[in-house]
């Protein structure tokens, strides 16, 4: 049997994976095996699945294979964020960073292999678009940056929270991103709690409310302005879902979870959405939903039209939304100097035009 054939089995989650043997005539137990070796013992051999019978381990062998995107650059910043480039199997390349904090260690995943929302200060967005990762390419993120960093002194995983904050829009690819986020709250694989998946979105609100009853991970929404004409230049996906209703879904989200909060990241461009006027503009939108502000200073790209708002201006704009009671952190620029910071992921987007030029094409035909 050729390469192509067999299952990949990082692309399944744990129903996958038992509906995968039960094809093979095996027991819903045998997928508990399998996640536990292939994730948490990050073991990509059938051999080394040694409470597999050697006869299972052949038949797996030529039915499946695990296998991971290669490791193609991996580059260490001054301040200890780690970005890893990974080759996926045609071509294209993503960005995976990992920012060590005191208390935690956090995993920055993409899901999409450049992005189609086109915000107008997101270089990911400048590079185009090509497609969205399947589940195996967005949890092998978790895979290959637990294998490299391995293990603390008491034996802890290095990575406590995953967020996906890289390339792409993650409710854009809600159908892989949905397994690949099981997979990291299944005790067998990473054992994540959901309040330590964080997904943010640019808010697609349609998936928003299908997010709250499959998987309600906490969710940070990319808002950046506090009024629509503002939005609407910033975050082009502001003219189908505008702000009331996009505030409107997020008060849905978190109706059910009585402490839920949802983080609103606002990136700070100096002199376009970073006024007291604005600050106030903001406290009077968010007075109706929990919620809790990080506000990002913009990490300029290659040929940008924008500045980073100085230092002093983003403490006066805090303050107005603390004095509002307002929990709102100044997000801390980490890896810059390794272009791994919000904003400058990048990867390799292979042949971004090619997709559009077919769906053109079949749009023609038909
Ligand atoms: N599509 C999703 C997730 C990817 S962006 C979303 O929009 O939320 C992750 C975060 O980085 C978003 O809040 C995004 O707005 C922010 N970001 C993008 N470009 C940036 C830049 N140049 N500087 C600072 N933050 C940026």
């Amino acid at each position: 049997m050729s390469t192509t054939e067999k299952t990949n089995l990082l692309s399944l989650d744990r129903q996958a994976m038992q509906e995968f043997f039960a094809g093979m005539g095996e027991k819903p137990f045998r997928a508990t095996q399998v996640i536990q070796w292939v994730h948490h013992y990050g073991v990509d051999d059938f051999d080394a699945m040694t409470n597999l019978s050697k006869e299972l381990r052949a038949r797996l062998r030529e039915a499946a294979e695990i296998r991971v995107p290669e490791i193609i650059e991996d580059q260490t910043a001054a301040d200890g964020t780690r970005k890893w480039l990974l080759r996926l199997d045609d071509g294209n390349a993503i960005e995976t960073v990992f920012i060590p904090e005191e208390e935690r260690g956090t995993l920055c995943v993409s899901s999409q292999v450049g992005c189609t929302l086109n915000c107008s200060f997101c270089s990911t967005g400048h590079q185009g678009f090509n497609r969205s990762l399947g589940v195996a390419e967005i949890i092998s993120q978790l895979l290959v940056a637990n294998c490299a960093l391995g293990r603390d002194p008491k034996g802890e995983r290095i990575i406590t929270n995953v967020v996906f904050m890289g390339m792409g829009e993650p409710l854009l690819n809600y159908d892989n991103v949905l397994p690949a986020m099981r997979l990291m709250q299944d005790d067998y694989a990473y054992g994540l709690s959901r309040r330590r998946v964080t997904l943010s979105t640019a808010g697609v609100i349609p998936m928003l409310d299908r997010l709250r009853e499959d998987c309600p991970v906490s969710l940070a929404v990319s808002l950046h302005a506090p009024n629509d004409a503002l939005r609407d230049q910033l975050v082009p996906l502001n003219k189908k879902y505008p702000i009331a209703e996009l505030l409107e879904a997020c008060r849905r989200y978190c109706a059910d979870a009585p402490r839920t909060r949802v983080t609103f990241e606002y990136v700070m461009l100096d002199g376009v959405n970073d006024s007291l006027a604005h600050a106030h503009e903001l406290v009077k939108l968010l007075q109706t939903v929990p919620s809790k502000v990080n506000l990002i200073p913009f990490n300029p790209f290659p040929d940008t039209r924008y500045l980073r708002t100085p230092r002093e201006a983003i403490d006066q704009f805090r303050d107005v939304l603390v004095a509002a009671g307002i929990t709102t952190i100044t997000r801390k620029t980490r890896g810059d100097d390794i272009d791994a910071a919000c904003g400058q992921l990048a990867g390799r987007v292979q042949d971004r035009t090619r997709r559009r030029e077919r769906l053109v094409k079949r749009a023609v035909q038909t």
